[in-house]
C-alpha cells in the first residue's frame, strides 16, 4: 500500500513496521515521533500497527497508523 507524499505529491512506499526500523530511520523523523520514542517505546508501540512511509522522491518520512 502506497500513499501520496504531502510534500511533493510523489509516491511514498511502506517501509514496514516502525518498531523494526526505528534505529535506521529515527534521524529523519519529526519531533512528535521523537517525543513518543523518548517516552516508553515498548508499551506505546506494542499492539499497534505503526508503519513508516518514506517518499521515494524527496525522502520525507511519515509515521502512519494502519
Ligand atoms: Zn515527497
Amino acid at each position: 500500500m502506497n500513499r501520496e507524499c504531502p510534500g511533493c505529491e510523489g509516491e511514498m512506499g511502506d517501509q514496514g513496521r516502525v518498531v523494526d526500523l526505528l534505529d535506521e530511520y529515527s534521524p529523519y523523523l519529526d519531533q512528535n515521533w521523537t517525543d513518543l520514542v523518548d517516552g516508553d517505546p515498548d508499551s506505546s508501540l506494542n499492539g499497534k500497527c505503526l508503519h513508516l512511509f518514506v517518499c521515494q522522491d524527496c525522502k520525507l518520512a511519515m509515521i502512519i497508523k494502519e
